[in-house]
């Protein structure tokens, strides 16, 4: 069974090659257009995928050594994401589908992040746990086979990514700032600032809070002393992540006591926070767990984690009907 698979919900155009389970290709072409807005711009975002989606299929074919006649499916991502970038990977999906006379995969992009810790082995043991961490989604999800997932835990108001990014703008970085503060984290001191952690009940998030203490605590400190920032800016990215990696694993030990499960991942571009990696580690020594990390190319979004969810709904027989529509928004 071979399998391409399409990516396209926000700023990166990616394909990936699947054959039998096995990634042979998995291309990503980053968009740049975005940094001197600061933020993703969708109408860009559409346009850049419809300048690259043919050269980047091109090449996963070609790296995987296949011809579109040896394919067996296209899958795609249906949801969520922006709509117009969801739009150019799906009606591109439905035409190659079409023209080749193979079934069509729409692949939840949530699920997929979650699934990319199935890509390599060793491969997690049900029932699983993932933390989910991204720019849009914060999410711990119980799963209890490849295509049985649900949310038992999420953020009510900002992602753990978007409380990296928030954070790293207020500190003048450049966009996306997740980055940044993980790379002056790495020579700074953690315990030098105290940000404050949320109380919130069961097994949900919330970052916003973080976000308007960060901002308080710079303007107190920037009246004081301008060069606040730069003089201190090791520390003060140490003392972010810190905070930040603190909420996500209180709630994570929290979501492995009440279940009992002891298979533990994480997945999203948050995922390639070396100090959350490293802080999964521990935690996992420290509390008996299995833990799973996808390797970097794997944590941001990717392709091949398409590729290999649209493995198990081939499997399962799940296919996607030809009417079917992207949607920005989509419960799993
Ligand atoms: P979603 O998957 O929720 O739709 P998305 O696809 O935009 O959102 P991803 O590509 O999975 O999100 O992740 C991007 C996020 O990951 C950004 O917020 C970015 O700052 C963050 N990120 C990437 N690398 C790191 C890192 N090393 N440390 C902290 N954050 C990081
Ligand atoms: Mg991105
Ligand atoms: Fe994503």
């Amino acid at each position: 069974v071979n399998i391409l698979a399409i990516e396209s919900s926000c700023d990166e155009t990616s394909a990936s090659v699947i054959a039998d389970g096995k990634v042979l290709s998995n291309i990503i072409a980053n968009q740049t257009v975005h940094e001197q807005y600061g933020g993703v711009v969708p109408e860009l975002a559409s346009r850049a995928h419809q300048e690259n989606i043919v050269p980047v299929v091109d090449l996963a074919l070609k790296k995987a050594g296949m011809q579109p006649a040896d394919l067996s499916a296209v899958a795609f991502t249906q949801s969520p994401g922006l709509i117009g970038s969801l739009l150019v990977g799906s009606c591109f999906a439905k035409s190659m589908a079409l023209a080749l006379d193979v079934p069509l995969i729409g692949v939840h992009h949530m699920q997929a992040h979650v699934l990319a810790n199935f890509i390599e082995e060793p491969k997690p043991a049900f029932p699983f746990l993932c933390l989910t961490v991204s720019g849009g989604h914060t999410q711990i999800v119980h799963c209890d086979g490849p295509l049985d997932m649900r949310i038992i835990g999420e953020t009510l108001d900002d992602a753990a990514g978007e409380a990296f990014d928030k954070s790293a703008k207020l500190l003048g970085l450049p966009y996306p700032g997740g980055p940044l503060i993980d790379k002056y984290a790495q020579t700074g001191n953690p315990a030098r600032f105290k940000f404050p952690e949320p109380q919130i009940p069961g097994l949900n998030f919330s970052f916003s809070g973080l976000k308007t203490a960060i901002l308080y605590f710079l303007q107190e400190n920037k009246a004081k002393n301008p060069g606040f920032v730069e003089e201190n800016l090791a520390d003060i990215c140490a003392s972010i992540q810190h905070r930040i990696i603190t909420i996500l694993m209180n709630k994570l030990v929290k979501a492995a006591a009440e279940t009992g499960v002891t298979e533990i991942g994480i997945a999203g571009g948050v995922s390639a926070n070396s100090g959350l990696r490293k802080a999964l580690a521990e935690y996992g020594e420290k509390h008996g767990w299995k833990t799973y990390i996808p390797k970097f190319e794997y944590c941001t979004d990717n392709a091949a984690m398409i590729a290999i969810s649209a493995h198990y709904k081939y499997l399962a027989g799940r296919f996607t009907p030809m009417d079917a529509v992207p949607s920005a928004r989509a419960v799993f």
